[in-house]
């Protein structure tokens, strides 16, 4: 019995039934990750004490005979931003290379109070910044479909783990589409919640108003329970919404028929023919199970990247001038005065990308610039929560390709940074709009070797049980094998 590909529902039976222990199920997992990570490297560092101790707890718990809590013994990888008490969380930076942080996010102790083991931290692109986690201070992760390409990113690590059975579920962050795209590429679902759904106390900030914590899974169904379990409102976090969670899992099954979905015109404009082709043929899925397929627009979705990298870029600029070599991680060894320890550690403790987000970040909100820059991709970004507002008066669900190309080689785009900024023209929108947006798995290329490619699905703001619905009906119906 492979204890390492089962969903949560499956390890729930095991454990009930006594077929598998929670240790079993971890260990089994750890097994894996000594070999098969070798090759991916999703994990940047292992907490198999911590995850082991709880997976007893589990067994203890069974062993008297208790209730078992919703996530009993399940595996989980936690993306390198979200703070773990007692381990390293170094967002994949040199500069936080050795930090080790002081408290859990509440994502993290939601999952685990909730019974989640949690088996280690995973790669990332520095500070979230990137689509492809070549961006890590450390290492790149590798495509588990196929070594030479990048799982995507930023939480590419997250990504490729669930992909490749090291975890059964993880927790990425989402800012511009750091969920869904390696989703995408990974070949299995991912999902960010509406803006202040989950809670991001113990999220290291890039960009505070657009950053999301949210899970990753291989079905709708496991997404669904681990949204449950770390959504709703915290005290420690004041943009967390104060709006009841439902039970995301119960809903699941509802009857899509009648359900209106939109397919916005801008997203299909000078498409790649084959994700054009794996489009129309989950539309076609919908359509089969009695959905209402509506042609929408969303007329403002050009400047939306634009928009999005001088938001992103002008808060990552104020949120990370706390990296100074005092109050955090990495300070230069060499240097003459205070003014040169800071410009020390900073140039050695950063990369290259996260330089040039500080750097366009000053210059969009400086003085002369910031009404031109700042102040105006403020405004547009309210005509394109606009759009999005006046088109679920027509639709329930907006459809459209996650991202705009296939997985890509490592080193392809490395050379090119606007290039890799367009790699998230389709998950860039429902961020700056702060609506719910999912990826699920969407058929493969047809060349070989063969690789995933991933469709998206918007709701309206708290409308995630919807989204969730739209997205296990299209499971159901086979759409992940297209
Ligand atoms: N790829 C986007 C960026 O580089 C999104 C990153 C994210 O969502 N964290 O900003």
């Amino acid at each position: 019995m492979d204890l390492t590909a089962l969903t949560i529902p499956e390890i729930r039976e095991r454990l009930t039934e006594r077929e598998a222990s929670a240790e079993e199920v971890v260990r089994a997992h750890l097994d894996r990750i000594t070999t098969r990570d070798q090759e991916v490297r999703a994990y940047l560092s292992l907490s198999p004490e911590r995850a082991l101790e709880q997976a007893r707890k589990i067994d203890r718990k069974i062993a008297a005979g208790g209730a078992l809590p919703p996530l009993a013994g399940v595996p989980v990888a936690v993306k390198d931003v979200i703070l773990t008490r007692g381990l390293k969380t170094t967002c994949a930076s040199r500069i936080l290379e050795s930090y080790v942080a002081p408290y859990d996010a509440t994502a993290v102790q939601r999952l685990e109070a909730a019974g989640a083991c949690i088996v280690g931290k995973t790669n990332c692109d520095e500070f979230a910044m990137g689509s492809s986690t070549e961006n890590s201070g450390f290492f790149p992760t590798h495509n588990p479909h196929d070594l030479a390409r990048v799982p995507g990113g930023s939480s590419g690590g997250s990504g490729a783990a669930v992909a490749a059975n090291l975890a059964t579920v993880a927790l990425g962050s989402d800012t511009g589409g750091s969920i869904r795209q390696p989703a995408a590429f990974c070949g299995i679902v991912g999902m960010m919640g509406t803006y202040g759904r989950v809670s991001r106390y113990g999220l290291v900030a890039f960009a505070s108003s657009l950053d999301h914590i949210g899970p990753f899974g291989r079905t709708v169904g496991d997404v669904a329970l681990v949204l449950e379990t770390i959504a709703g409102r915290d005290s420690m976090d004041s943009t967390s919404a104060d709006v009841p969670v439902p039970d995301y899992v119960a809903g699941l099954d509802r009857d899509v028929s009648g359900l209106r979905v939109g397919v916005p015109k801008e997203y299909l404009a000078g498409l790649n023919p084959e994700i054009g082709d794996n489009l129309q043929k989950a539309i076609d899925i919908f359509a089969k199970l009695g959905c209402k397929i509506e042609n929408i627009s969303l007329p403002h979705t050009d400047y939306a990247i634009a928009c999005y990298y001088i938001i992103c870029t002008a808060e990552a600029s104020s949120n990370l001038a706390r990296y100074d070599g005092v109050r955090y991680g990495f300070r230069s060894s060499e240097y003459s005065d205070l003014r040169d320890m800071y410009r020390k550690t900073r140039d050695r403790g950063f990369g290259a990308e996260v330089k040039r987000r500080i750097m366009l970040g000053t210059h969009v909100l400086s003085s002369g610039y910031y009404d031109a820059y700042y102040l105006k991709a403020q405004k547009v970004r309210t005509l394109i929560a606009r759009d999005f507002i006046e088109a679920f008066d027509k639709v329930d669900v907006i459809v459209t390709p996650t991202s705009p190309i296939p997985p890509f080689k490592l080193g392809e785009k490395m050379d090119d940074p606007l290039e890799m900024y367009l790699a998230d023209i389709y998950t860039v929108t429902a961020s700056l709009a702060g609506i719910p947006g999912i990826s699920v798995p969407c058929g493969k290329t047809k060349s070989e070797p063969r690789l995933p490619l991933g469709m998206q699905i918007f709701a309206k703001h708290f409308d995630e049980a919807r989204l969730l619905e739209a997205a296990h009906a299209f499971e159901k119906a086979g759409g992940f094998e297209l």
